[in-house]
């Protein structure tokens, strides 16, 4: 598949190589803005659109409804949300089984990346819970 990008995707994607992270596209726009790039918030949006169906990054929605972007990469991580306090903690593993992946694939899609999340309460929302 020939990727033809806007120079808009092409600033979005450098921005989120160098962070290594992810963020949400408020955040991303500020960024941007800071490098001396001209984009309008419109525009990220619409970028990060292209960019998700191009399979190259990926979108996370938090416990409180924002989304956040990142490259998608080998080395993903999945995500403890807590609905009391909206933090969320990283899982240092995946637990998805190889035989999981090979079982959609053989349903002929093509996988550009997965998510695990787990909902519930962290150590310090749970000590708040009354008896
Ligand atoms: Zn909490
Ligand atoms: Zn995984």
């Amino acid at each position: 598949m020939s990727v033809r990008r806007t120079n808009s995707q092409k600033q979005i994607l450098s921005l989120l190589k160098q962070l290594q992270g992810e963020i949400n596209a408020q955040d991303l726009y500020v960024k941007l803005r800071e490098r001396g790039e001209t984009l309008g918030l419109a525009t990220v949006y619409r970028g990060l659109k292209a960019l998700k169906l191009e399979g190259t990054i990926q979108e996370r929605v938090s416990p409180t409804g924002e989304s956040f972007y990142s490259l998608i990469s080998k080395d993903h991580q999945h995500h403890l949300n807590c609905v009391g306090c909206g933090r969320s903690l990283s899982l240092d593993i995946c637990p998805i089984e190889q035989q999981l992946i090979e079982l959609c694939q053989a349903k002929n899609f093509q996988i550009f990346y997965h998510t695990l999340e787990f909902f519930g309460l962290c150590h310090a929302c749970q000590n708040q819970q009354p008896n």
